[in-house]
C-alpha cells in the first residue's frame, strides 16, 4: 500500500537521482523532477509532462508526491494568519500556520505529532506525544504554504491584504507543534531539502528552528555548524523556577543548557534567541529581568519575549504590556541586551505559540 512507497519529499536532489538511476533511469531526469517538485509545486505525475513515459509510469507505481490533504483551515481575523489543520498518510493530523508580513510570508512548521516534554502552558505539551513526522512531512508542509500562496487565476486570495506582489515564502519557523531536536535526523534531513538552492532555497537565513532546551541536540547542532538561527525556550533564570515551567528542564539543567548554548555561540559564531513567554506575576517582573540579563551577560543574545497565549490547560495570565515594557527597558539599559515582544497573531483561531493542538483527535482518542 501507499506506506511501502516513496515519499519524494523525503529524497535530497542527490537522493532523487540515485533513486532514478537505480531504476535503471538517466540521473538528468532529476533535475526537471525536482523542479516539478519544488518551483512548479505540481500535485501529480500526470502533471508532469516533460519526464519520459516510462519514468512516469514507474514512479505512480513506486513512489508518491507526500502532499497533506487539508481537513480544516482557518482564518485569523487579524487578517494575516491562516491555520491548517493537514491530514497525514496514518490519519493522525498536525498543524501548519502561515503568516503574512507585509509580502512576505512565514510557515510555522511541526516538527512532531504532539510533543514529549510537558511545558505546562503549551497546548502541544498538554496533548502529550504521539510520533515525530518523518522528513517529507516536514517538507510537505513547506510545499503546502508555498502552493498556497499561488493565486488562483481570476480569484486573488480574500486573505491578502497585500495585492501589489504575490506574497511568497520567504522564511521557515520550527516552531509548530513537536520538539524539533528530539526529532533531530528527520528534521536536518527537511532543512537540508529546504534550503536546496534550485527548490525552496530557503537558506542560511530563512530558516529559525526553536528548542526547548534539548542539550546534546545543541551540541550536535554546534559540531555540525548547520546554518539556521537557533531559538532556545527559557522561560524561567533559576533551574527551580524553569524546572516548574518546562519539566526537560530536569533532564536538561540550566546551567548545562547554558554551557551548551555558550558553545554553540562560541563555536559558530551565531547569536541566540532566547524565548521567554511573559505570565502575569510569575516571570514578568524587574527581578526576572535583571535575573535573565545577568544569566546572559557575555552572551550573543537576542530575547523574544511572548505574552502567555490562553490554553486549556493552564490558568495562567498574559504579561501586562507595560510589564512588557519594563522588562525590555530593564534589558536594554542595565544589560545592552537587545530584545522584541512577538506580535500576538492568530490567538482567536489557536493559532498563536503554544496553542497548537489537535483538538478533535485528541478529544475522539480521549473517547475510545
Ligand atoms: N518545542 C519548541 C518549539 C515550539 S513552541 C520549543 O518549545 O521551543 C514555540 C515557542 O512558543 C516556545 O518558546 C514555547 O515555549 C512558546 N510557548 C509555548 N506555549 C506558549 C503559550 N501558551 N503562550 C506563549 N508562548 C508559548
Ligand atoms: Fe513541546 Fe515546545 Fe510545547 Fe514545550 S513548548 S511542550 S517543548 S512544543
Amino acid at each position: 500500500m501507499s506506506h511501502a512507497r516513496i515519499n519524494l519529499y523525503d529524497l535530497t536532489r542527490e537522493q532523487l537521482r540515485q533513486q532514478l538511476v537505480r531504476w535503471g533511469f538517466n540521473g538528468v531526469h532529476a533535475a526537471r523532477l525536482w523542479a516539478y517538485l519544488y518551483l512548479e509545486l505540481k500535485d501529480s505525475f500526470d502533471a508532469m509532462p516533460d519526464l519520459p513515459a516510462k519514468v512516469r509510469t514507474r514512479l505512480a507505481a513506486e513512489a508518491q508526491l507526500g502532499l497533506l490533504p487539508v481537513a480544516l483551515a482557518t482564518d485569523s481575523s487579524d487578517g494575516f494568519t491562516r491555520k491548517y489543520l493537514l491530514t497525514l498518510a496514518d490519519g493522525e493530523r498536525i498543524e501548519t500556520v502561515l503568516m503574512r508580513y507585509s509580502g512576505r510570508v512565514t510557515a510555522c512548521v511541526s516538527s512532531q505529532v504532539g510533543c514529549a516534554m510537558g511545558c505546562v502552558f503549551c497546548a502541544t505539551g498538554q496533548m502529550g506525544y504521539t510520533r515525530h513526522l518523518t522528513p517529507g512531512e516536514i517538507v510537505a508542509q513547506a510545499v503546502h504554504v508555498a502552493r498556497a500562496l499561488r493565486p488562483a487565476p481570476g480569484h486573488p486570495d480574500p486573505a491578502t491584504p497585500y495585492q501589489a506582489a504575490p506574497p511568497r515564502l520567504r522564511n521557515i519557523v520550527l516552531m509548530g507543534m513537536g520538539e524539533p531536536l528530539h526529532n533531530y535526523d528527520a528534521v536536518m534531513h527537511a532543512v537540508d531539502i529546504l534550503r536546496d538552492s534550485g527548490g525552496l532555497a530557503l537558506g542560511a537565513e530563512r530558516i529559525t528552528l526553536s528548542t526547548v532546551g534539548v542539550v546534546p541536540g545543541i551540541l550536535r547542532l554546534a559540531g555540525e555548524k548547520r546554518p539556521l538561527h537557533l531559538a532556545v525556550s527559557l522561560h524561567a533564570a533559576t533551574q527551580a523556577e524553569r524546572a516548574a515551567l518546562v519539566p526537560a528542564a530536569k533532564k536538561w539543567p540550566l546551567d548545562e543548557l547554558m554551557a551548551a548554548c555558550r558553545t554553540y555561540s562560541e563555536r559558530t559564531g551565531r547569536r541566540i534567541f532566547y524565548e521567554w513567554t511573559l505570565i502575569d506575576g510569575k516571570n514578568d517582573s524587574p527581578e526576572d529581568a535583571y535575573a535573565v540579563g545577568r544569566l546572559l551577560r557575555g552572551l550573543p543574545a537576542q530575547v523574544n519575549l511572548i505574552p502567555l497565549n490562553p490554553t486549556a490547560g493552564y490558568a495562567g495570565a498574559p504579561a501586562r504590556s507595560e510589564a512588557a515594557k519594563r522588562f525590555q527597558k530593564i534589558l536594554a539599559d542595565e544589560f545592552a541586551l537587545p530584545s522584541t515582544v512577538r506580535q500576538r497573531r492568530g490567538i482567536d483561531i489557536a493559532a498563536g505559540c503554544g496553542q497548537l493542538a489537535v483538538a478533535e483527535a485528541h478529544e475522539s482518542r480521549a473517547g475510545l
